[in-house]
């Protein structure tokens, strides 16, 4: 997949750094283990600092300091997920700030300009995200919705990209608009809606596409069956990205399945939290069973964080609070998902992804797993 700020090598799983950053580690601990690129979350950039804010300083990869490939998503997602007094209509959502409450409209309009002063590589369309389950007739109304917020998302897009003068703020006075813009196929578990979205919104033609409105909570078997029914809906030459997806496994899983691009805050998350992924399983380095455990974390890992700490110095470190067991636990569970996928790159290089996603799977489903 070739951006604005260079290549990414796919399939490829993105880091997310919600606020500008990711939780815990550096930038050049990303770059360290090989991060091609970062999602950051337009919503919390919106409220703090503001997209203007920092459009003004440059956009976000100069504010942050990475000058690598980012993609923002649309805000939707968090201002189902995170906001109060959400009302959706026709026009967009009319949301309360999480923050201090003020009172925000996001539209498929406002989403494609945030992330036009953003300037991220690849910005998401707004999309509604209907809450799981959902019966047939509300996710019909919602996949309709969300087409024709595609649309004018879409339209909001070409307008930015054409005609300079609609920007609301601009960088440079010649600056060049090559961002990219992915549609979102929605339709909730129900595999004639998710055919059907898939067809009507590669017929509104976005740059590439995402799988949205999984993951959030359906039973895995039928997470698997939708994406594997959306793919061969899409175009075969371009990336196709499910979003907030997922474990290792699930990964392997949808890389099978024809998926391109991937982000999720479980390595992240889990690693603050204390869970590690192991190419063993995972272990939950709370445990007292790794008090006096001199093993790395994964005897297979060539991480920092591997190379250098002992499970019973991870479990000190988690136990008294030491910033640090965040920092290193994140940083394994990082690399861990960023070589999963190198690996799985490699293996399609060669032609043996079937075997591996055997022994893949077979490792992990031979090891105990903590509890
Ligand atoms: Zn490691």
């Amino acid at each position: 997949m070739t951006t604005a700020h260079g290549d990414v090598e796919t399939p490829a799983f993105m880091p997310v750094g919600t606020q500008g950053a990711v939780k815990g580690v550096t930038h050049r601990d990303l770059e360290s283990i090989g991060a091609q690129i970062l999602l950051s979350n337009t919503y919390h950039l919106y409220l703090r600092p503001g997209d203007e804010l920092i459009a003004r300083r440059g956009g976000l990869h100069r504010f942050i300091g990475w000058s690598k490939p980012i993609l923002t998503d649309s805000g939707g997602y968090q201002v189902f997920s995170l906001s109060s007094r959400r009302k959706i209509t026709e026009e967009g959502a009319q949301f309360q700030s999480h923050l201090d409450g003020s009172p925000h409209l996001l539209t498929p309009e406002k989403a494609a300009d945030i992330q036009a002063n953003l300037g991220s590589d690849i910005a998401m369309v707004l999309d509604e995200c209907l809450a799981h389950p959902a019966d047939a007739a509300s996710a019909r109304a919602s996949m309709e919705r969300t087409l024709r917020w595609a649309k004018r998302g879409r339209d909001r897009y070409l307008q930015l990209r054409d005609d300079v003068g609609s920007r609301t703020v601009r960088l440079k006075p010649d600056a060049t608009f090559d961002q990219a813009q992915f549609g979102i196929v929605q339709g909730s578990v129900f595999p004639d809606l998710r055919e059907e979205s898939a067809e009507r919104t590669v017929e509104i033609g976005f740059d590439a596409y995402a799988i949205g409105g999984l993951s959030v909570g359906e039973p895995i078997d039928v997470m698997y069956d939708m994406v594997g029914r959306t793919t061969p809906k899409l175009p075969g030459g371009l990336p196709r990205y499910l979003m907030g997806a997922g474990t290792p496994e699930d990964l392997v899983e949808a890389v099978a399945r024809g998926v391109d691009l991937f982000d999720c805050v479980l390595p992240t998350r889990n690693g603050r939290n204390g869970q590690l992924f192991t190419s063993e399983g995972r272990i939950n380095i709370k445990n007292a069973r790794y008090a006096e455990d001199d093993r790395p974390p994964d005897p297979a890992c060539q991480c920092y964080t591997c190379r250098t700490c002992s499970r019973a110095y991870l479990r000190h470190l988690f136990a008294v609070g030491e910033l640090n067991a965040g920092t290193l636990n994140t940083l394994h569970n990082l690399h861990f998902y960023l070589d999963t996928l190198r690996r799985i790159r490699e293996s399609l290089a060669f032609g043996r992804f079937e075997s591996f996603r055997l022994l893949f799977h077979e490792s992990l489903s031979r090891q105990l797993q903590d509890p």
